[in-house]
């Protein structure tokens, strides 16, 4: 472990690195408080800190009180050793933030044993900040998992409709429009009966890379469910939903075939939030939209 070793008078300085010398520390040693804090400030400095009070530049105490203002400031453990050993001095340097109090002269055997208690807390700390990163990174894993439909990447249904009631009763209050667009890939049945389940997944991921390319970042693409498709658009009306759906219908037609060898066309049904529609009812006139577009002949867009 790291320890910093911040005393002014050499002799005391040198005697200092000999009590921690072959106990498994690794010794940074500062001449000065602002010799002391310039270690501090660079990265992976010591956090097991042994410091003299009355030092120039920056006392002991001060250097106490400057590291625990940093965010991780509870992560140190701090000695401060003096030849100051009132009460009164005691209680100002550990109500000031030190863990212990050393008086000087100070015993050897004494003063590594309570930096022993320090080397001990400060890697309870270390594993902890560990777990909590660990901890952290499964959060981040488990909320991207729990939005992901994981064959395509996009968002999944609960997801959607989880940011679709919020969208929708942020456009109502502040009046802003929103659109909706219902795609539904065209007799996908056939594909994965002509040439099988596995080509049927390459072209639902064609499909969502189609999505993820043609739509802009603001817009909510997510996998309703089997080969159905949903885009929110926020601050869209629904002629611009049109030219997105025609955009997302057109570039399917083109480019489906050369990705995945087989051509497949979507329709689309969209549909503009208006008045006091609910999130259902908007749904629904995108749904009603998109199965005018199979009766109509597929490969369409139709406004509902
Ligand atoms: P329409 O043009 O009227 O939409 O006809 P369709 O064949 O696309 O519609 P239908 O609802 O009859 O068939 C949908 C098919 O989608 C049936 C189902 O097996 C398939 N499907 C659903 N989810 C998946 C999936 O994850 N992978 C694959 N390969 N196929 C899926
Ligand atoms: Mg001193
Ligand atoms: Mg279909
Ligand atoms: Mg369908």
């Amino acid at each position: 472990m790291k320890i910093l070793i911040a005393e002014d008078d050499t002799i005391s300085r040198r005697m200092l690195e000999k009590v921690f010398n072959g106990q498994g520390y690794e010794i940074f040693s500062a001449a000065d408080g602002a010799a002391a804090w310039r270690i501090l400030e660079e990265p992976d400095h010591p956090h097991l800190l042994v410091l003299d009070w009355m030092m120039p530049g920056l006392t002991g105490v001060e250097i106490v009180q400057r590291v625990r203002e940093r965010p991780d400031g509870h992560t140190y453990y701090i000695i401060i050793l003096t030849s100051l050993d009132t009460p009164a001095d005691t209680s100002f340097a550990l109500d000031g933030g030190a863990d212990d109090f050393v008086s000087k002269p100070y015993h050897a055997d004494s003063l590594r044993s309570r930096a022993n208690v320090g080397k001990r807390i400060v890697s309870l700390y270390e594993k902890l900040s560990e777990k909590m990163r660990l901890l952290e990174e499964a959060h981040a894993t488990i909320s991207h998992l729990a939005a992901t439909d994981e064959l395509t990447g996009l968002y999944n249904r609960r997801f959607f409709n989880e940011h679709f009631t919020q969208s929708l009763s942020a456009a109502r209050r502040y009046s802003f429009p929103l659109s909706l667009i219902m795609a539904d890939i065209d007799k996908f049945k056939t594909v994965n009966d002509t040439y099988g389940h596995a080509a049927g997944d390459k072209v639902l991921k064609a499909f969502a890379d189609i999505l993820r390319t043609v739509g802009r970042t603001e817009d909510i693409c997510a996998r309703w469910g089997g080969e159905e498709f949903i885009i929110l658009l926020g601050h869209t009306s629904c002629a611009g939903a049109i030219i997105v759906a025609e955009r997302v219908r057109s570039v399917m037609e083109a480019e489906c075939q050369r990705i995945t060898s087989i051509a497949v066309t979507v329709s689309l049904g969209v549909a503009e939030l208006n008045g006091d529609e609910d999130a259902e009812a908007l749904l629904k006139r995108a749904d009603s939209a998109l199965y005018r577009a199979k009766d109509e002949g597929r490969n369409r867009v139709v406004v509902g």
